[in-house]
């Protein structure tokens, strides 16, 4: 764990967050300020700064976690209106929490492109 990295810590049940899965390598939680009914963050355990920050090594890793939020959007009912999954990476995305993470949104149509 990096001992100053906010997910990091939510990870490690430091900080309290809306967990709604966990394994040995992935944590979901609910996003605190959500922006559409349905915003989960899906996060590895392990520290990574972002997509960036990834090699073949976390090949299963990644495709685990593509897979656990087909699920959760499976359970937020979400699998026949649709849904969005992002990664920001970096400051051009707009990247505010330098722990890889994904956003699970849905619950209401969205735009694109992005702003
Ligand atoms: P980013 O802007 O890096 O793509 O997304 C970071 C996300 O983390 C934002 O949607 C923000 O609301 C969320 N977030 C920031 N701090 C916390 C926190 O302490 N708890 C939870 N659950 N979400 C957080
Ligand atoms: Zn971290």
């Amino acid at each position: 764990m990096s001992t100053d990295c906010l997910f990091c810590k939510i990870a490690a049940g430091a900080i309290p967050a809306k967990l709604v899965y966990q394994d040995d390598h992935l944590v979901a939680f609910r996003d605190i300020h959500p922006v559409a009914p349905t915003h989960i963050l899906l996060i590895p355990r392990r520290h990574m700064d972002s997509l960036a920050d990834t090699e073949p090594a976390d090949r299963e890793l990644l495709g685990g976690l593509l897979l656990v939020a087909s699920e959760l959007a499976r359970d937020e009912g979400l699998s026949e209106s649709g849904y969005r999954l992002v990664t920001n990476t970096g400051a051009n995305a707009g990247q505010s929490v330098p722990h890889l993470h994904f956003h699970l949104i849905g619950g209401r149509a969205m735009t694109w492109p992005p702003g």
